[in-house]
């Protein structure tokens, strides 16, 4: 140290400039257009706070005090701060419907319309034919009912709020019963049994978790019960030894009862999937018209709009659901609503929905289009990573995701990294994963069998140069 004092390199504290300097140098002009006044200073305190630190501790250069180092340090942690904490990702999990990444992307259509309802205002309650006060819900029930085969419809923020709602407006101090093999937990904090009990409604679990049977709901039903409800098995699949009573069944049981049945299906798929050479998974229409009298579904799982829950059925139900005053707590914005019509409006043209709804086109995007891409960006990736990697274009599986039909895998294509350097390679690819997370737009991939796995099925054309722009450089 005191050789750098007699070198006249290292500062005192009383060399350090006084902010007001600092604040008035050229070299701050850009972050104070930029940032404003407040912020700069609040920033331009905080590293003159850490220069004073290290000057006391005989650690800070004379160099780092000039105007326009303090202007850099200034601008750099500014830019950081006001860097969005919500960022776009490249997800290359091979899981399309990721919860984590924001499930479903919207297609061009529905991102106009948000646009336009951010920035003019909308007939969001307001009649125009009447010029009276509207229902937001006017906005789509209409195709909701003629694209499910209901008689009424409902829109709430989610499906975990539209279960919610359903339960405490039908079933408030009453009873519900469900099948044990259908008491669901749909990740995070959402169980059928700990939502029964916030809407006010008693669980009476019928069945085994393998087996159900018809006398189980028949037996079940007393004078306290307000409904029979199934609940789609989305994340899990029980094989084996198994019965489960169909939704036309449970229904005619709660009918002859005099009761509604009613069916969270989850992902609720408005168009036969199979048609697109995707598994059967029974549509919203469908369960309907097995008779179910209330159907609850996720807006943005295989439906592929914004985060939405839907609830579908007689009208009498819905009526009642609409003046509980949950419904007003749960309601959607005008945002949602924005997304979610154009979203149901693709539907009335099924010619185009493997092309126009992005879900869907990410959905039955074929192995063969997806080959080719992996092969062109093999070389990028291995070039990116270096010469501790191997990099293979692999087919692979995708999944939905987000619950629907968890057993059924899409062929896919990919790159597989392995790590082929000295030392474990767990440790290596965590690394490598952690690298990736970094970059400016973060590449998320899956780790599984000593591999770092790519699927590339949702890299679609348009976003293949940038992606492999940022892999231009080697990163490591
Ligand atoms: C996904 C799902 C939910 C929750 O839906 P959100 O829209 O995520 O709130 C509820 N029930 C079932 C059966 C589901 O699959």
């Amino acid at each position: 140290m005191a050789d750098h004092r007699s070198e006249g390199v290292v500062a005192a504290v009383s060399d350090i400039p006084a902010l007001d300097r600092l604040l008035n140098a050229d070299a701050m002009r850009a972050s104070l257009d930029t940032y404003g006044r407040t912020q700069v200073v609040a920033a331009l305190r905080r590293d003159l706070d850490a220069l004073r630190q290290r000057a006391l501790a005989g650690s800070l250069m004379r160099h780092e005090l000039d105007a326009a180092a303090v202007a850099a340090r200034t601008a750099a942690a500014l830019a950081k701060t006001a860097e969005p904490r919500l960022r776009a990702v490249y997800n290359l999990t091979g899981t399309v419907l990721h919860t984590n990444l924001g499930r479903a992307l919207l297609p061009d259509a529905a991102v106009a319309s948000v646009l336009r309802a951010l920035t003019s205002p909308a007939n969001l309650e307001f009649d125009l034919d009447t010029g009276g006060r509207g229902d937001r819900d006017d906005l789509i029930d209409d195709v909701l009912c003629e694209l499910t085969g209901a008689e009424a419809a409902t829109v709430v923020n989610n499906n975990a709020a539209a279960v919610l709602l359903m339960l405490n407006a039908l079933a408030d101090r009453r009873e519900v019963v469900v099948s044990r093999g259908e008491l669901v937990e749909i990740g995070g904090a959402f169980r059928i049994p700990d939502i029964m009990k916030r809407a006010g409604a008693k669980l009476v679990e019928v069945g085994t978790t393998n087996r159900t049977h018809a006398a189980d709901y028949e037996s079940a039903i007393g004078p306290r019960t307000a409904m029979l409800m199934k609940v789609h098995c989305s994340n899990y699949a029980v094989t084996g030894f198994t019965k489960s009573v169909g939704v036309s069944e449970v229904a005619a049981l709660a009918h002859a009862r005099g009761l509604p049945a009613t069916v969270d299906l989850g992902s609720g798929t408005l168009v036969d999937l199979t048609q697109f050479g995707l598994p059967k998974e029974d549509t919203v229409r469908e369960t309907i018209a097995a008779g179910a009298d209330l159907v609850t579904f996720s807006g943005d799982k295989l439906l592929g709009g914004p985060q939405a829950g839907l609830l579908v059925g007689r009208a009498d139900l819905i009526r009642k659901i609409k003046k509980n005053p949950l419904k007003r707590a749960l309601r959607v914005g005008k945002l949602t609503l924005a997304a979610l019509e154009p979203v149901l409006n693709l539907y009335r043209a099924p010619e185009f929905l493997a092309e126009r709804l992005t879900t869907l086109r990410l959905l039955t995007r074929p192995q063969r289009d997806i080959q080719p891409l992996a092969e062109r960006l093999r070389g990028t990736v291995a070039h990116a990573l270096g010469a501790n990697y191997a990099v293979q274009a692999v087919p692979m599986f995708s999944q939905i995701g987000s619950g629907a039909l968890p057993v059924d895998q899409l062929p896919s294509f990919g790159l597989a990294v392995r790590y082929t350097g000295s030392g474990r390679p767990g440790r290596h690819l965590d690394k490598l994963e952690t690298m990736l997370r970094r970059l400016p737009t973060p590449v998320i991939g899956r780790i599984g069998d000593d591999a770092l796995w790519l699927d590339l099925r949702c890299l679609e054309a348009r976003d293949e140069a940038a992606f492999a722009a940022q892999l231009a450089e080697p990163l490591t």
